[in-house]
């Protein structure tokens, strides 16, 4: 199954140039122009998408395509982290955490009594329909492939390089060999496969901000913001992202989130909730549901949300440390 997997996987890294657009020129939305690029087996390894409007331009590097605003090279990336692995930088771009992604989103491949079924109940709120997907947030990338069997091209956005390449790393394998702490300076070796369904050709990565896509409007007929809302400075923009990348029409979107305010991430004025005062007073889940349910220049026409519920999501810290996190969700439709 590899050989035609790996083939197919060089028509899906241009079929995404289709769909990009300069997120730094938004609202206004200005397409991109491939230039200096290098292939390598009919995929572009390296190469500058450039900006006719802005003049900015993209760098693809050894397939990565890289859509960073610029200004600010926080990582924003999705999910609460280990309590005892924040640092005040790139707490996204550390093995560490990188090692705790990947069990969170592939321990059940490998047969780990401990991990919960987050990502097959998420999963399991898409109905297959034809279109492309997009994950925003993607981590290391377990919510992509799960698309992968339901859509026809998936793409998954995440801040951090060190998620997107391994991401892009597993797309390319089919497999993965990592390591996991059991106990202090002891680690052991876990690997996985990527399930058979789950078509690696259909699916790319790239680094973008949740907050300013670089993507056409209407684009997606799913989109999925899975614990990223209490993880972006601003998270209202995010979600009319997420919406304006959505088609107006015939379109699925699952918003999910334990949220976990916090002032380290975002300011609490930008809180969507959490707070007893204000826009956002009360619960965020139900803050969310009553933006969908409104119509808006950017975000597009209203949302009915079809399902709310609940999914448990643990982060592993070593063997015997885990967080275990309830990730409240609602499923919409337009
Ligand atoms: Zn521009």
């Amino acid at each position: 199954m590899s050989e035609p997997l790996l083939l197919g996987k060089n028509a899906v890294k241009r079929e995404i140039l289709d769909y990009l657009i300069c997120p730094e020129c938004l609202p206004e939305e200005n397409s991109l122009r491939l230039g200096n690029f290098r292939c390598l087996d009919g995929e572009i390894i390296e190469g500058r998408l450039e900006c006719g409007c802005c003049g900015k331009a993209y760098l693809i590097s050894e397939g990565i395509a890289c859509f960073e605003k610029g200004k600010s090279k926080k990582p924003r990336s999705i999910g609460p982290q280990p309590s005892d692995l924040r640092s005040p930088t790139s707490v996204y771009e550390s093995p560490e955490v990188l090692s705790a992604y990947l069990w969170t989103h592939y321990a059940d491949l490998f047969g780990d009594p401990d991990v919960t079924q987050a990502y097959s109940e998420w999963a399991g709120q898409i109905a297959p329909v034809s279109g492309a997907a997009l994950d925003t947030g993607c981590a290391t990338g377990r919510f992509s492939f799960e698309m992968s069997a339901k859509c026809d091209l998936v793409i998954g956005v995440d801040a951090s390089m060190s998620f997107v390449s391994t991401a892009r790393r597993i797309m390319r394998e089919r497999k993965l060999a990592f390591r996991i702490r059991e106990e202090g300076l002891i680690h052991t070796e876990k690997s996985f496969s990527l399930r058979p369904e789950w078509d690696s050709a259909k699916v790319e990565f790239v680094v973008a901000d949740a907050e300013a896509l670089p993507f056409r409007s209407g684009s997606f007929a799913c989109v999925a913001s899975l614990n990223l809302i209490d993880k972006t400075p601003r998270p209202l923009e995010h979600i009319k992202e997420a919406c304006r990348a959505a088609r107006a029409g015939n379109a699925q979107l699952l918003i999910s989130d334990p949220f976990s305010w916090s002032e380290q991430v975002c300011e609490s004025e930008k809180w969507l909730g959490g707070t007893p005062y204000g826009r956002f007073a009360g619960a965020g889940i139900d803050n969310v549901a009553r933006l969908l349910s409104e119509e808006d220049q950017r975000a597009g026409p209203a949302w009915r949300v079809t399902r709310r519920g609940a999914v448990w999501w643990k982060i592993r810290n070593h063997r015997n440390h885990f967080e275990l996190i309830r990730s409240l969700f609602l499923k919409a439709e337009r």
